[in-house]
């Protein structure tokens, strides 16, 4: 295997200088205040050997990475009935466009754009009050971990309820189409927070290893999914991970990933190693600009593309 903490080591070095450009997300007022020169990368392979560099062991706002662990537990929860609520094709639209659910009659593309996101949160809260579920998501993050220490950052939930417009008017019209069981309020609240979940691109890493691993994560022997289930979250990642970014993702990096507007992105490289990076400044996407960057020089340097070498 190529020598990983050199290439980790490299690539901080490469973009030190580039550091602070891409526009940090400032529609959540509490992002706003977030240093746009961080900078933080953690790999762990599928033998547990963990290779970083730069703020990697700063937590941030994970935002939109959360979704791939809510996505999880709905699929563990609801199983393929899951997909009668959300779709699984690219949207090719902004994270959070209206536009095609009035089309789709509020089924939403797939379960990383916002309202797919809050489809799943609905799906969630099934059997639970929003703070069980709120409870549960935290719960699982830090199972995924192995780190009790990850917790919700309440001052960035509050900033996005207040001011989560888009996303609110997003769940009504859902809920009018009798597509959210549960009060408007209570499935922002969920989704809210779990956005506002705080990690470190290490505890990030760690959580998403299980992708890497079919399945089952190799530092606590926990079987977290099967390896068909695993490989399908992966394949949604590819192909919905980057909102209408995916496909120059793909092109550019060919791994399975999700973005954050907090500058987080989460990489999977199956069979071999997970991934996580930060930098806040993102591109006219939402995805964190030296973070793609950064992940791409990696896939360069380790030839981990999915599509070849
Ligand atoms: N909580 C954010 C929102 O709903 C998530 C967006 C993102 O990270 O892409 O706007």
């Amino acid at each position: 295997m190529a020598d990983l903490q050199a290439i980790v080591d490299e690539i901080h070095d490469k973009l030190t200088p580039r550091l602070g450009e891409g526009k940090v997300a400032d529609y959540i007022p509490q992002l706003a205040h977030v240093d746009p020169k961080k900078f933080g990368m953690a790999i762990i392979d599928v033998d547990g050997k963990v290779f970083k560099a730069g703020d990697c062991d700063e937590p941030f706002s994970i935002q939109s990475v959360s979704k791939v662990f809510t996505l999880t537990l709905a699929l563990g929860k609801h199983g393929e009935t899951t997909w009668n609520r959300v779709g699984r094709e690219p949207s090719g639209s902004a994270f959070n466009s209206i536009v095609q659910l009035e089309h789709e009659e509020g089924k939403p593309r797939n379960p990383f754009i916002n309202a797919g996101a809050i489809a799943v949160s609905d799906l969630v809260l099934a059997g639970h009050t929003p703070r069980e579920a709120i409870g549960e998501i935290v719960r699982f993050v830090r199972y995924l971990a192995d780190d009790d220490s990850i917790a919700i950052d309440p001052e960035v939930a509050k900033s996005e309820q207040a001011t989560g417009f888009r996303n609110f008017a997003l769940a009504n019209f859902m809920r009018s189409f009798g597509k959210l069981d549960h009060p408007v309020e209570h499935v922002l609240g969920v989704y809210f927070h779990h956005c506002a979940l705080a990690m470190t691109c290490t505890q990030l890493a760690k959580s998403a290893l299980f992708l890497a691993a079919s399945g089952r994560n190799p530092l606590t022997g926990h079987t977290v999914v099967s390896k068909q289930r695993a490989r399908r979250i992966n394949a949604l990642m590819l192909t919905c991970g980057h909102y209408d970014g995916s496909g120059d993702f793909a092109y550019r990096v060919g791994l399975p990933g999700k973005s954050g507007v907090g500058g987080g992105i989460m990489a999977v490289a199956p069979g071999k190693a997970s991934v996580a990076v930060w930098s806040p400044g993102l591109n006219h996407n939402g995805n964190s600009l030296l973070g793609s960057l950064a992940l791409e020089m990696l896939a360069t340097r380790t030839g981990w593309s999915v599509f070849g070498q």
